[in-house]
């Protein structure tokens, strides 16, 4: 029955005159999205409408499980799309339609017109009348309710014309690359894509970074790392995974530094790394999946000492969240089963009996100082051998 879809979109309207900049972005995204679906699509823009056309045979529940997902869009329509050929012949598709899509009848509707077309000869209110009587004529069954219809049957007047009764709620957010690029620092957990997934809503390009320490650390945890990257990246488009051999830097703050500070000051490490890797990629800022308190190195004391090595901002979008509300969102994303395989992670592994809870960052400068001689050469190397990776 439904050979085309409307794509409502939310607050890209409001963007002014870079309007046309977020509408090619989610053009974009959207293509991106039907590339995986069964069936040929064209995705055209039309006058402050984005519309999906299908071409011969195509899978709807995939076609419309695929849009829910791409961020920008607020509502999806399927829809008839008839010629302009008269109110006659458009009150016979609004008829055939109505049977088609509500075998039952036993129910309420209301006709929603609008007219793009200003020399339509009918205006709005009289084709809602004249429409509405002659469904009432074909469908006797039917009724009128004007304040809380069953159907809302809505008729636009443009070039053709479009008929919708459905509009099927998506995910909303910003259409992604339009409102540049960050850096995610993707562990195997379950808070971090969460985290990217959420900034990638707010139309932010995703690229992310690893750290992994084998032996330590097992392939497998390193492929439960790119195996959440690609489900993440349904929603925001490809993501750049780097992955950075973090091993000889773990072990030399082992060695030199105080156990119970190990885990802040490989914090320190990461994201001094991160924002190095972000600079070079035209990142504006990192990501984290830190929640305030969640463990030892969420503290308030812990963030501050984590954040003082950065000079980018720090998005931490789960800073507020109860793990259950991150959890339910993992869910939500499809995340959650990939996050809870049980692969050691190199935060785990090192991590002291009894880590400070709230690190002075005097000491943890001063321990530091305790690595001067080779740290530099071993981030530089941990650099210069990151292996990337593209997920999507
Ligand atoms: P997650 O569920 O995201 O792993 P967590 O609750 O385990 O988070 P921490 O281990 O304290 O918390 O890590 C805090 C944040 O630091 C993570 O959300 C992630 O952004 C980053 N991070 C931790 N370990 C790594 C890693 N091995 N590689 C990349 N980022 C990491
Ligand atoms: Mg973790």
């Amino acid at each position: 029955m439904f050979k085309a879809f409307m794509i409502k979109y939310g607050e890209i309207g409001l963007k002014g005159k870079n309007r046309y900049l977020f509408e090619d972005a989610l053009v974009k995204q959207i293509k991106y999205s039907l590339k995986k679906v069964d069936g040929d699509f064209k995705v055209s823009k039309v006058t402050g409408r984005i519309y999906v056309d299908t071409i011969g045979v195509y899978d709807y529940e995939e076609t419309i499980s695929a849009l829910k997902k791409v961020f920008g869009i607020v509502g999806i329509c399927p829809m008839v799309q008839v010629e302009n050929k008269g109110f006659e012949d458009l009150t016979l598709k609004v008829l055939e339609y109505i049977d088609a899509v509500y075998p039952d009848k036993n129910t309420t509707f209301k006709v929603h017109a609008r007219r793009a077309m200003k020399n339509y000869p009918l205006n709005s209110l009289e084709i809602n009348s004249e429409l509405g009587g002659r469904i009432l004529e074909a469908f006797p069954e039917l009724k009128v309710d004007v304040h809380n219809p069953k159907i809302n049957l809505y008729v636009e007047i443009r070039e053709k014309i479009n008929i919708y009764s459905e509009i099927i709620s998506a995910v909303g957010g910003m259409p992604s690359g339009s409102s540049g690029k960050a850096m995610l620092l993707l562990s195997g957990g379950i808070d971090s894509p969460v985290a990217g997934w959420m900034i990638g809503k707010r139309g932010v390009e995703i690229e992310a970074t690893y750290f992994h320490a084998p032996p330590y650390t097992s392939e497998r945890a390193k492929q439960k790392v790119i195996d959440l990257a690609k489900i993440v990246s349904i929603y925001t488009g490809p993501i750049k995974l780097n992955v950075i051999n973090f091993t000889e830097i773990q072990l030399y703050i082992y060695e030199k530094c105080p156990h119970d500070e190990l885990t802040i000051i490989m914090r320190r490490y990461m994201m001094k790394i991160a924002e190095i890797l972000a600079e070079k990629s035209g990142s504006m800022a990192l990501i984290t999946g830190e929640s305030l308190g969640q463990v030892a190195s969420q503290t308030i004391q812990s963030l501050n000492a984590t954040n003082e090595v950065c000079t980018m901002p720090v998005f931490r979008p789960l800073i507020g969240f109860d793990k259950q509300d991150i959890v339910d969102i993992a869910f939500k994303i499809n995340t959650y089963e990939t996050s809870i395989q049980p692969f050691e992670d190199c935060c785990t592994i090192f991590v002291a009996k009894h880590p400070v809870t709230k690190p002075s960052l005097n000491h943890i400068k001063k321990s530091e100082t305790n690595l001067v001689e080779k740290i530099d050469e071993l981030m530089e190397t941990a650099i210069n051998t990151v292996e990337t990776i593209v997920c999507n």
